[in-house]
């Protein structure tokens, strides 16, 4: 027993010193690095604190996503919480990590068209984008003629909406992180988190915090695995379409062009019980017949992607300090916007580490008790 002991002592000393750390004490541990973990990352670069990350990129569901943003809810024209207050601080991050990393971009500032199915939906449209919220989103009605796409009545036209490349922003991170060796590419243990008295200690390394923003993958956290994070799964097609449309394109599904690949990306599904990260054939069936009816030009799929998007019981992100261990954190529940909410929630929750600013209450993880 004590032999065994010995032996996982040391071992965590040898991967400690194999990085380097053994001495050092971290401000910060981040586990997860999807849009959440970067947006805290930024944080901690901007503020000069310094970090370790884990993250095992295996259940990730910013990679799965299309990284569009729009503060509007197309379905019933009202806006999505916060979304519009929240965009410009996210542009911004986006922006700033776009200047530092000359020769990438980041942003796609792209128009959405709203294909309109009827009269009615044409009054909807033009009486709704006439009113001051939605002024800066909405556009008035188009008649454009879109390659392979039929609307006789139109297509409802936004404007300060896009997309965010998050490959590319994840991927670019995640290169300097390991050229600086801060990133590890393993499964972050919860049974190695050892509180010694005001840090944190986890296989030889040293921290003041640990936040946890891992997606989905907060179910299988000890800590926060209580909190009520639902799970909407959520499936694409990829495809390669013969005449390519340079828009996004909003009906029952959306189909959007993936910036630098020449393929589109056609979805998404909202499966509410599937918890698996594996994509179906259900899913590619019915994505391809509601792309038939969308779009009347041949097109190859090429391929699939499935995610699980972190929605929350109330509709509202999950943040805050454990009630018990006051060195840990989380910050989840990005639901369907994470691209949007992101960056500004990771301001407020390093504020709150950091500086002792309250959390709003709305989404503070102490409104579950
Ligand atoms: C099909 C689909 C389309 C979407 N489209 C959009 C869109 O257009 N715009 C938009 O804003 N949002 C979209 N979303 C929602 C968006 O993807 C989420 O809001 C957002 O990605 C959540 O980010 P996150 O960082 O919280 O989690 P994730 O991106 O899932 O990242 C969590 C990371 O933590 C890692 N991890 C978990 N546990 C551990 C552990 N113990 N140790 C180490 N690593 C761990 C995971 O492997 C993962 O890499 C979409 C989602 C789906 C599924």
């Amino acid at each position: 027993m004590i032999y065994f002991e010995f032996l996982s002592v040391y071992m965590e000393i040898c991967s400690a010193k194999r990085f380097n750390f053994a001495k050092k004490m971290f401000d910060f541990i981040i586990v997860g690095l999807g849009i959440a973990g970067w947006s805290f990352v930024r944080q901690l670069q901007e503020n000069k604190r310094s970090f370790v990350v884990f993250d095992t990129s295996a259940e990730n569901s910013t990679l799965a996503s299309a990284g569009v943003f729009n503060p509007v809810i197309l379905k019933r024209f009202t806006l999505a919480w916060k979304a519009a207050e929240y965009l410009p601080y996210a542009l911004l991050q986006y922006k700033k990590y776009e200047l530092e990393n000359t020769g990438h971009q980041f942003i796609y500032d792209l128009p959405i068209y709203r294909k309109l199915t009827s009269v009615a939906e044409q009054n909807e449209w033009s009486s709704v984008s006439g009113r001051p919220v939605f002024e800066k989103y909405m556009n008035g009605i188009s008649h454009e003629h879109l390659p392979g796409i039929e609307s006789p009545f139109g297509f409802g036209v936004m404007k300060n909406t896009g997309m965010i490349d998050v490959n590319l922003l994840l991927s670019v991170l995640r290169k300097q992180l390991k050229k600086q060796n801060l990133l590890r590419e393993n499964r972050f243990d919860y049974k190695r988190v050892r509180f010694v008295k005001n840090h944190i200690e986890y296989e030889g390394l040293k921290a003041k915090y640990i936040v946890f923003t891992e997606g989905f993958g907060l179910k299988k956290n000890p800590f926060f695995g209580h909190l009520p994070l639902m799970g909407t799964k959520g499936e694409s097609i990829l495809v390669k379409l013969s005449k390519p449309v340079n828009m996004i394109i909003k009906s029952n599904i959306f189909l959007a062009p993936l910036p630098g690949t020449g393929l589109h990306m056609a979805g998404a599904t909202y499966n509410w019980t599937d918890k698996s990260l594996t994509p179906t054939s259900e899913a590619r069936i019915h994505l391809a017949e509601k792309l038939q009816k969308l779009y009347h030009e041949p097109f190859e799929i090429v391929g699939q992607k499935a995610g699980i998007r972190p929605t929350v019981k109330d509709r509202r992100p999950l943040l805050g300090r454990h009630g018990e261990y006051e060195n840990l954190f989380v910050f989840n529940g990005l639901g369907t916007r994470g691209v949007i909410l992101a960056p500004r929630l990771a301001k407020m929750l390093f504020e709150h580490i950091v500086f002792d600013i309250p959390l709003p209450e709305k989404v503070d993880i102490k409104r579950f008790g």
